[in-house]
């Protein structure tokens, strides 16, 4: 694992690492919320007779809503949505998804934060989400792990991932953080470019039905399948990061 480290070093030109925060993405990394995701946005698409495919809404996980509507319409009617069509349709997408999601957090989702938190680093919060269900119960599913100083939500956001954008402001609200002083933890393959392209290391907790090739391929550079996973090699990745140098 040393290797991958050392890799992203030498392509980034620094000399080490200095960690000072985790930026951890929340669909599908915190809450395992993707599958009702997935199925609210198939099904106000099949109400308005446009055609998905179920796995489409894990590929671009992570887009903002107008996008994702305008990825749609784009496919189907070879045009953008209009700012109203945007704004009812978001509002089905979240109604559906409210009904649908159960809430639940991913297995050692609270776990690992609560480690990085001991370790004295800094727990940010990147999302492209806007969903009030969802960011509302962070404190009560984490407690005393993010405030709005550390959260990156849709409501920061202009332009989302896959743009670095989300994943800059992040590295602002660390502390004005340089690339070389976090690490991401991602789920998606649209995150794991975003993150990639603000210069970030990332790791993929690969929580979904996408092959890992695709969150390699979009700049994962490792690839794991579950918090607990994580949470397991999280002292070695700890020690790893405060031990190498690229001279
Ligand atoms: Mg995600």
């Amino acid at each position: 694992m040393t290797s991958l480290f050392q890799k992203y070093l030498q392509q980034n030109n620094y000399t080490q690492f200095d960690l000072k925060a985790i930026l951890f993405d929340m669909d599908g990394v915190l809450y395992d919320s993707m599958p009702a995701h997935a199925q609210s946005w198939q099904q106000t698409m099949e109400e308005l007779g446009l055609k998905t495919s179920p796995e489409e809404f894990y590929l671009h996980e992570g887009r903002t809503g107008a996008s994702t509507i305008n990825l749609i319409f784009q496919q189907n009617l070879g045009r953008n949505a209009s700012e109203e069509e945007i704004q009812t349709i978001y509002e089905r997408k979240s109604e559906l998804f409210v009904k649908y999601n159960t809430g639940k957090t991913i297995s050692k989702a609270a776990e690992a934060l609560n480690f990085v938190k001991l370790q004295g680093l800094k727990c940010v919060l990147v999302t492209g989400s806007g969903q009030p269900s969802l960011i509302n119960r962070l404190e009560s599913n984490f407690p005393s792990i993010f405030t709005p100083e550390n959260m990156v939500t849709a409501f920061d956001v202009k332009i989302g991932k896959p743009h670095p954008e989300p994943f800059l402001l992040g590295l602002q609200k660390g502390g004005n953080l340089q690339p070389n002083q976090a690490l991401v933890i991602e789920n998606a393959p649209l995150g794991a470019e975003s993150a990639t392209k603000a210069g970030i290391f990332t790791i993929c907790v690969n929580t979904g039905p996408l092959s890992d090739k695709i969150l390699e391929d979009a700049g994962a550079k490792l690839v794991l399948h579950s918090m607990s996973e994580l949470l397991g090699i999280f002292p070695e990745i700890l020690h790893i990061t405060s031990t190498i140098r690229n001279n």
